[in-house]
C-alpha cells in the first residue's frame, strides 16, 4: 500500500493555508490511487486545534513541537522530515510550492535518493511521481515522468484547488523532542516582516496587483485598502516595481514570483505574456482597466473596463458594505 507524507508548514504557529489545502489534495490523489495512508508532519510548535475544522480525510499527523524548530533551519527540517519519512516507510512525499519547500525540497531528494519535481499543477493517478506543470512562461503545460529506477518521489503542489475529501477521522501525535543541535548549521534565516498580518504575495488566497495603470505610488493605497478589506496581498507588475512604487518581493510575473490565490485582481496591469506567466495557476482573475482591447481581458474571468481610481473606490464601498452584512 502506498504511503504519503504531507509537509504542513507553520509560520508564527500557524499551519499556513497553502499546507491545509496540499493535504486535502493529497486525500483525493491517495482516493484515487486506492486507499494510499496518509500523514503529516508539522516542525515547531503549532496551534494544531486550528486543523481539527480545516483538514479532512484521514491519517495521522506527527507534531515536533521543539523549539529549535520554531524558525526555518535547512538542516534541522531536512532530518526531521527524512526521519519521519523513512520511520513511517512511506513512498512519496508532498510539499506546498513555497519558498521554504523550494529550498530544503532538493537537500530532501539526496537524503532520500528520491525524484523531485517542483510547482506541479496536475496529476494523473496512473502515472506516480510525476506531473504537470507550466514551462515557457506558462504558454504550455508539459509532462514530467520520474525515472523507473527512483521509486520514491517529492512532489511540491502550486494550487488553487482547495476541494476537500470526506471528513474522516485524523490523530495527533507529539513526537518526543530531540536535539538537532548535532547537525552542521548550514543556513542562519533572518525573518523580515514587512507588514505584521499580511501575506506574502506567493502564499496569498487573494492577491489585489496593479500596474503601472495605477499612475504611482499613491494609487497603491487604494490596492492596500482592498488587500486588508479581503484578507489579502498587494502585488504588483514589474513596471510598478521598476517606477520604484513597489518593492521587488511583491513582484508577480517571469522574474517575480508565481502565485496561484483563488481571487486575483489585476488593476492597471495591460497583461504581457511575463506577467502571465506568474499568474497561471490563479483560480478567479478580475482585470480593471481602461483599454478594452488590454490583454489582460483575454485571461480574465471577470473585466471592469474603467478608470481604476474611479472604479477601485467603489469596489470598496461595494465590499464594506457587503462585509457588514456577514
Ligand atoms: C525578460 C523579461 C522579464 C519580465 N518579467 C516580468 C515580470 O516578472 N512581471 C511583469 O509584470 N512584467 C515582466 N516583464 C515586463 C513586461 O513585459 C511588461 O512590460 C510589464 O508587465 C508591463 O507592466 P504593466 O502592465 O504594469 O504596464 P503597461 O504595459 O504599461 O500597462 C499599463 C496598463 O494600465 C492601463 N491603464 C492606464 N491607466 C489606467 C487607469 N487610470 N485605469 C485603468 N487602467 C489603466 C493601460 O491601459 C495598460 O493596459 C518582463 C519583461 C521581460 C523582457
Amino acid at each position: 500500500m502506498n504511503k504519503f507524507l504531507v509537509f504542513l508548514e507553520q509560520r508564527d504557529g500557524i499551519v499556513q493555508q497553502t499546507s491545509i489545502d496540499t493535504w486535502n489534495r493529497v486525500q483525493k490523489i491517495a482516493e484515487l490511487q486506492g486507499a494510499a495512508v496518509v500523514s503529516g508532519i508539522i516542525a515547531g510548535p503549532a496551534d494544531i486545534r486550528q486543523l481539527e475544522s480545516t483538514i479532512t480525510g484521514d491519517g495521522v499527523i506527527y507534531h515536533a513541537a521543539d523549539e529549535s524548530l520554531r524558525l526555518y533551519n535547512q538542516a534541522y527540517y531536512t532530518r526531521l522530515v527524512a526521519d519521519t519519512f523513512k520511520g513511517n516507510d512511506c513512498s512519496a512525499l508532498f510539499f506546498a510550492d513555497t519558498a521554504m519547500s523550494r529550498d530544503f525540497a532538493p537537500r530532501l531528494s539526496v537524503a532520500l535518493q528520491a525524484s523531485l519535481l517542483t510547482g506541479c499543477m496536475k496529476f494523473d493517478a496512473d502515472m506516480p511521481g510525476g506531473c504537470s506543470r507550466p514551462v515557457y512562461s506558462g504558454s504550455l503545460l508539459s509532462t514530467f515522468i520520474p525515472k523507473r529506477s527512483l521509486r520514491i518521489y517529492i512532489l511540491s503542489l502550486s494550487t488553487t484547488d482547495s476541494s476537500c475529501s470526506s471528513r474522516g477521522h485524523i490523530d495527533f501525535m507529539e513526537l518526543e523532542p530531540q536535539s538537532f543541535t548535532d547537525e552542521p548549521l548550514v543556513s542562519s534565516v533572518n525573518r523580515i516582516v514587512m507588514h505584521e498580518g499580511t501575506p506574502d504575495v506567493a502564499e496569498a488566497a487573494v492577491i489585489v496587483a496593479g500596474g503601472r495603470g495605477m499612475g504611482g505610488a499613491q494609487g497603491f493605497v487604494l490596492l492596500e485598502q482592498l488587500a486588508q478589506l479581503l484578507g489579502g496581498a498587494v502585488g504588483a507588475s514589474r513596471s510598478a516595481v521598476d517606477e520604484g512604487w513597489r518593492p521587488h518581493a511583491e513582484q508577480i510575473g517571469q522574474t517575480g514570483k508565481t502565485v496561484s490565490p483563488a481571487l486575483y485582481f489585476a488593476c492597471g496591469i495591460s497583461g504581457a505574456v511575463q506577467h502571465l506567466a506568474g499568474i497561471g495557476s490563479a483560480g478567479t482573475v478580475v482585470a480593471i482597466n481602461i483599454d478594452r482591447h488590454a490583454p489582460i481581458f483575454d485571461v480574465a474571468d471577470y473585466g471592469i473596463v474603467g478608470d481604476v481610481h474611479i472604479v477601485l473606490p467603489k469596489l470598496l464601498d461595494l465590499f464594506k458594505d457587503f462585509l457588514k452584512t456577514k
